[in-house]
């Protein structure tokens, strides 16, 4: 058994609804259980800025699936929400990521984990820390370490506490 964080991002559609109905699908797979979920934030967006902000939050999993089928079942979910990939880091109606799976690092052409731009990432990072400040990278360094060296710049703020 293994325990990884999932992050969810939505911005276009129904956006808590999106969240909602994702949660629900991951909890649903077969060998994957929710056990915890943070509050959900509004975020200023990263990358491709002329978009709507995003709604984000992060999910705690047990799972008995490798970190590659956890990937696969979170592809078929975003496919089943209408996921369309046009521009890359724009608008989606949902997002799964996998951030970390127990220490593990891996760097396959599919899969990277942690995940590469996590780090950065106040819409991840202020989320992960809210329900797993203690978990740690494969480097040892932990969530609140790594979300207190964050700069103020990006903008969010917690709209939800409960989606879940
Ligand atoms: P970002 O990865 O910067 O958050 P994104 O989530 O918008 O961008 P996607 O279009 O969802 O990017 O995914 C692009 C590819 O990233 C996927 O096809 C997947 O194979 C790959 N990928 C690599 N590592 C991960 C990971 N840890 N979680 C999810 N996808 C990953
Ligand atoms: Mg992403
Ligand atoms: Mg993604």
């Amino acid at each position: 058994m293994a325990r990884a964080y999932i992050g969810l991002g939505s911005n276009q559609g129904h956006q808590a609804q999106n969240l909602k109905k994702a949660l629900k699908l991951v909890h649903e797979a077969e060998g994957v259980e929710v056990t915890g979920v943070s509050s959900v934030y509004l975020t200023e967006p990263v990358g491709y800025e002329d978009q709507p902000w995003f709604y984000n939050c992060i999910a705690e999993v047990e799972t008995t699936l490798s970190a590659e089928q956890l990937l696969e079942v979170l592809q078929g979910i975003e496919n089943r929400l209408g996921r369309e990939r046009t521009v890359r880091w724009g608008p989606r109606t949902i997002d799964l990521d996998i951030l970390l799976y127990d220490r593990v690092q891996l760097n396959g052409e599919r899969l990277i984990i942690p995940h590469p731009r996590m780090r950065e990432r106040a819409f991840v990072m202020v989320p992960l820390a809210e329900i797993a400040p203690d978990a740690c990278f494969p480097d040892g360094e932990t969530v609140i370490e790594a979300r207190n060296r964050l700069g103020e710049e990006k903008k969010y703020i917690c709209i939800m506490q409960k989606v879940w």
